[in-house]
């Protein structure tokens, strides 16, 4: 039996998802199983000299799915990472990709170092080396397999594989598509680095907005007023967190590595993130109260827990403990299967990682068309637009004799920028995913939670790509 709340069961939780969501599909046996397998795995050993000596780091990268080309997914930088971690990962890339329908099959990368424990010039020839062996197998190229920032790596990072890349292959005018998640000035797009907790912020929302559902588990409608705790304060949990409390939620609690401060008064996330930087720790924050366990910050009262560390925080050890009505998963895996039981008997909502987590990948695919198409996003239309939408408002001006300030009108001739065209395509496609998840999930009484009908939506798509594909009748 797998260990149920280590990393390996991590990949087996993953497929218990599925396993639920194919006893509602009728795709034949063989097909089914094509779309839950890992499709290839490649796992590297190199050397790299360190101050702590010579080293040989491990690493991997995970194609779950070649369904559709390329394949698309983070790469993970912990000291824990492991094969089946990365498995389980690659493979909720794949659900996550075609729940979101972005064209992509699901990969992921894990380098098994702890990334504290070296320098930055240290880690760049990790990263380097460990993208030149990626490049030797062709597992990274625009058309092949496109990495992206996760656990422990930033744009930073992307950078390096970026240019790694390019002095690779010199003339291909493509090669900043070979990895999203980038700095700007290197072909990055506005709005990815606070995408996946934006997204979050979309998909909260939507959730909140379901008056049945806000009923059932004695929540009012809505996200204002909703009281909430994250853990971990890095880049989804600290973008998460802003963009809940600039739509009206009052943080109550945080928790990081070195502890939880809690204050039922709200917490002001910029605040506590200046402190972080400035004491390097969340703890002692103004008003707020010590939390000396971290675990313990996440069974504070609340109505929204958000955990955005790592996977297998909530487990049967301690879900009967949480407060909160909702649990919106912006880690991946945060809750494990035994965990998942014990939520759902208190009537707990959880809205599942392969869903909200999406917005991630979502804006990874617009860098992605940004740097095939050679041109920022809104370029083209952006002055077109602005002097459309100005005759018309001068018309309507004229014709009702009202003319509007300078501001307002500047405010409503705005043509949109790269960063408009992205937030609002994230926005729409959390919405939009959403509704079809719900659809699977109210539209047939059987179907027992948001994740089940999350896998059912995203399995039919990736099955009935494969049968188009001529390869299942
Ligand atoms: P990150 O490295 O930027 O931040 C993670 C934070 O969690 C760090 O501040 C770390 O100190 C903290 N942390 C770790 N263990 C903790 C614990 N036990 N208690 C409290 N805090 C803890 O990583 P990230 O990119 O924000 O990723 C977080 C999660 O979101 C991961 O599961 C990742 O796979 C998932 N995710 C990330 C993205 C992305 O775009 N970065 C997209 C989709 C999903």
């Amino acid at each position: 039996m797998p260990k149920t709340n280590g990393t390996f069961g991590f990949f087996e939780n993953v497929n218990r998802s599925f396993d639920r969501a194919a006893r509602f599909l009728t795709y034949p046996e063989g097909l089914l199983k094509q779309v839950r397998t890992c499709n290839s795995v490649y796992t590297v050993q190199f050397p790299i000299k360190t101050q702590h000596g010579y080293e040989v780091i491990s690493g991997w990268r995970v194609q779950h799915s070649h369904h559709k080309a390329p394949c698309k997914g983070g790469i993970r930088y912990a000291p824990e990472v492991s094969e089946h971690e990365v498995k389980a990962l690659a493979a909720l890339m794949t659900y996550k990709c075609a729940l979101v329908d972005v064209p992509f099959g699901g990969a992921k990368g894990g380098v098994q170092i702890d990334p504290n424990r070296y320098t930055p010039d240290e880690l760049e020839r990790i990263t380097r080396r460990y993208t030149a062996e990626l490049i030797k197998k062709n597992f990274i190229g625009p058309g092949i397999d496109v990495p992206a920032p996760d656990y422990g790596t930033s744009a930073r990072e992307m950078a390096w594989i970026f240019d790694t890349y390019a002095s690779f292959y010199p003339s291909q005018i493509d090669a900043a598509a070979c990895v999203t998640g980038k700095p700007i000035t290197q072909g990055g797009v506005q709005g990815r680095v606070e995408a996946t907790g934006r997204g979050v912020y979309f998909g909260l929302r939507e959730v909140c907005e379901q008056a049945e559902d806000m009923k059932r588990i004695g929540l009012k409608p809505g996200l204002a007023d909703k009281t909430v705790i994250v853990q971990g304060l890095g880049n989804v949990g600290s973008h998460a967190a802003k963009f809940c409390q600039e739509g009206g939620c009052r943080i109550v609690g945080i928790a990081e590595y070195e502890g939880g401060i809690y204050n039922p008064r709200g917490l002001d996330v910029d605040a506590v993130l200046a402190h972080r930087r400035e004491t390097h720790s969340i703890l002692d924050f103004p008003g707020a109260e010590n939390i000396s366990h971290s675990s313990d910050t996440l069974e504070q009262e609340c109505d929204i827990l958000i955990p955005a560390a790592l996977e297998n925080q909530i487990t049967e050890a301690n879900a009967s403990r949480i407060q909160a009505r909702i649990v919106a998963e912006a880690a991946n895996g945060p809750v494990t299967a035994q965990a998942e039981d014990i939520l759902s008997a208190r009537g707990v909502l959880i809205i599942p990682d392969v869903y909200l987590n999406a917005g991630g990948v979502t804006v990874s695919y617009f860098e992605w068309l940004k740097n095939l198409s050679h041109v920022q996003l809104g370029r083209m239309g952006k002055r077109f637009e602005q002097s459309a939408f100005d005759k018309i408002l001068h018309t309507v001006e004229r014709l009702t004799d009202t003319w509007l300030p300078e501001a307002e009108r500047r405010a409503i001739v705005h043509g949109a920028d790269e960063i408009d065209l992205v937030n609002s395509g994230l926005e729409e496609t959390m919405i939009t995913a959403y509704h079809q998840i719900y659809e699977e999930w109210k539209g047939d009484p059987r179907v027992p939670d948001l994740r089940t009908a999350a896998f059912i939506s995203a399995v039919k798509k990736v099955a009935v790509s494969y049968m188009e594909l001529g390869i299942f009748p």
